[in-house]
């Protein structure tokens, strides 16, 4: 069965391909890379807000 990589588009084999549905190890990496970057965006800003207020109601 040949699959198409949704990364780089290129043509794959979906058996014997540890890297399913992806053709390469790269391109696995590049989409769960975006895919973490978008999760860490939003909780990271959170925590700053929470910092600044916590600093605020010490003093
Ligand atoms: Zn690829």
């Amino acid at each position: 069965m040949k699959i198409r990589c949704p990364v780089c588009r290129e043509w794959t084999t979906w058996e014997e391909n540890p890297y399913k549905p992806f053709c390469s190890k790269r391109c696995k990496l590049i989409d769960l890379g975006a895919w973490a970057s978008e999760e860490y965006r939003v909780p990271g800003k959170k925590e700053e807000e929470e910092d600044e207020e916590q600093k605020e109601a010490d003093e």
